[in-house]
């Protein structure tokens, strides 16, 4: 099974002409990687001239944040609409920098439940902030996934997707263990099924955080996910194509 990549290029590059670059060397990588399905979430400025731009079929892209209401007095935002008419398929949603701003958990229900009226894939991001001995973040990270998902059905779950993506992993100097990962995404799991019934178990969980060449093959092998958000990797066409290289040796 192909793993899913999901490139969070942030408010990054710093031009237009840059981003042009970085997507024409991660068009590159992923026509290597057979065993990997890429997903790019360019800032919100660029998107629609590179997705429009973009004639391959092995990236799919996503935004990286949008507003659940279809428009209105909302200064400054972009709606969900507006990413599905530039050709979006995926919209990330609570990502832990945004909740870091300011996001709720109700806002992140909102948006889940506004991207499948717009027929766009929500990767719901979840996790702590920090990680105390007490295991108090499961309580966090079940609250998370409780009002993320409270609108969905149980039929619409195959359309999410799960990122468990702790603040503290992202932008560190490295992953947090596959292990660790692999009793998150059994309590992931166990929590949907208890809210949603028996369709929870095939929830697609992705792990997020610190992510690169040296640790990506042993998190898809050990870590029960089916894919990765990748920040600072896959911002530079070097470091992304070493990733993608170390998911294909590991398949
Ligand atoms: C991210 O912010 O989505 C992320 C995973 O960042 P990094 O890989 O740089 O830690």
């Amino acid at each position: 099974m192909k793993s899913l990549v999901v490139a969070n290029w942030k408010m990054n590059p710093k031009t237009f002409r840059e981003a042009k670059r970085l997507l024409e060397a991660t068009k590159k990588a992923a026509d290597n990687s057979s065993h990997v399905s890429l997903v790019v979430a360019p800032p919100a400025l660029f998107f629609r001239e590179l997705r429009a731009g973009y004639k391959g079929k092995r990236i799919a892209f996503a935004a990286q944040n949008a507003r659940a209401e279809e428009g209105g007095a909302h200064t400054g935002e972009t709606s969900l609409v507006q990413y599905k008419d530039a050709g979006a398929a995926y919209v990330i949603v609570g990502h832990a920098e945004r909740r870091a701003m300011g996001e709720t958990n109700d806002d992140t229900r909102k948006k889940v439940a506004a991207a499948l009226t717009q027929k766009l894939i929500p990767i719901l991001c979840v996790g702590e902030t920090v990680r105390s001995a007490n295991g108090e973040y499961f309580t966090v990270v079940k609250e998370q996934l409780r009002t993320g998902l409270t609108d969905v059905t149980p039929a619409k779950l195959s359309s999410v997707i799960i990122t468990y993506e702790p603040l503290w992993t992202i932008g560190a100097d490295k992953a947090m263990g596959p292990r660790d990962m692999h009793e998150m995404a059994i309590f992931i799991r166990k929590t949907i099924v208890e809210l949603k019934g028996e369709q929870g178990m095939n929830i697609k969980i992705l792990y997020g955080g610190s992510i690169d060449e040296t640790s990506a093959g042993a998190m898809l092998r050990d870590g029960d996910v089916h894919g990765l958000l990748v920040g600072r990797a896959s911002e530079d066409a070097d470091r992304l194509s070493a990733l993608l290289q170390a998911i294909e040796e590991a398949a």
